[in-house]
């Protein structure tokens, strides 16, 4: 598929505002500040597509993209969690539309989860991934800003991720991703060809 392609097509607050329910899409989710953004935007090759470095407000949208293959396909960049400055209230409700996207979403075909390589498996990182779990569905892990870290020590913590993942391992895959040095790109994409196109 041609990544490139992909064109910002709408928003929605929650699962009822999500556009039809039909075709395929594959959805990234992650810690506000794991860089999210940043691999949509490496990823698409578009500079802006998601917004980088967004302070996140009251409340957080499901955002979603068009991708021009003539099929119905799109990318779905969802609301980040875990942002420390949110009433207690907001972050349950961001939660609480986190889940039910995954639970309810018949054309999602795999998740894209994103944790900095620095700062992996976080508390609600774990509860997404049982969430994917309960559905069978396939999760990508990248473990972003590799950059930030040596190769040997970059290494270690795939090796270590890898590592606490084995009762997940058929569903759950790792990968080192780094958007300023296009590092793992190719790898994605293979990965979201095959969810989309399979
Ligand atoms: P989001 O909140 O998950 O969408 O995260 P952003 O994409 O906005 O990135 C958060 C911060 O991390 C920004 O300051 C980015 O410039 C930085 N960042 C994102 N990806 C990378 C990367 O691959 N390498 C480095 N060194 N910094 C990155």
């Amino acid at each position: 598929l041609n990544y490139q392609t992909a064109r910002f097509l709408t928003s929605a607050p929650t699962l009822a505002k999500c556009p039809p329910d039909l075709g395929v899409e594959v959805a990234f989710a992650g810690r506000s500040n794991a860089g999210k953004s940043s691999a949509i935007n490496a990823l698409t090759q578009q500079k802006a597509l998601a917004r980088t470095s967004k302070t996140p407000g009251r409340t957080q949208l499901i955002n979603f993209f068009g991708l021009a293959n003539g099929e119905e396909c799109r990318l779905v960049d969802l609301p980040g969690y875990g942002y420390a400055k949110v009433p207690e209230q907001v972050k349950l409700e961001w939660q609480r539309h986190l889940a039910e996207y995954l639970q309810e979403r018949d054309s999602l075909r795999g998740l894209v989860l994103l944790m900095d390589v620095r700062h992996p498996l976080t508390e609600f990182d774990e509860m997404m991934l049982g969430w994917a779990d309960d559905k069978d569905m396939p999760v990508r892990i990248l473990l972003t800003k590799a950059d930030k870290l040596k190769p040997g020590a970059a290494k270690n913590a795939l090796h270590n991720v890898r590592g606490r993942l084995r009762e997940w391992e058929d569903l759950v895959s790792v990968q080192l991703f780094s958007a300023l040095k296009r590092q793992g790109v190719d790898e994605v994409h293979r990965q979201l060809d095959d969810w989309l196109l399979g």
